[in-house]
């Protein structure tokens, strides 16, 4: 690699990332500050939260849908149950 190539290469390294945060901030601006279901309020300075909430996005309505890991959790076995149901396991 010469120096111009070398060049060439931080630049655009430099605007892929920089490109990369500007997608992610502006999906985080359409994050609620609570979960949709329970209302708790989400706290987007707080990592730990960041990590753990689940975030699912509705390109169509530009939406975020903002859920907990509570009501995420509960989500999730209520569709497993429901499932369980249409398919018929779980009985005789
Ligand atoms: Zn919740």
């Amino acid at each position: 690699m010469n120096r111009e190539q070398r060049r060439a290469a931080a630049k655009q390294a430099k605007k892929d990332g920089t490109e990369e945060v500007a997608e992610k901030v502006a999906l985080f601006g359409l994050i609620g500050d609570q979960c949709l279901v329970c209302n708790k309020p989400f706290d987007k300075a707080n990592r730990e939260q960041v990590m753990s909430w689940s975030v699912v996005v509705r390109e169509k309505e530009e939406k975020v849908n903002l859920y907990c890991p509570e009501c995420w959790n509960g989500a999730l076995k209520m569709l497993q149950q429901a499932k369980e149901e249409i398919l018929g396991y779980g009985e005789e």
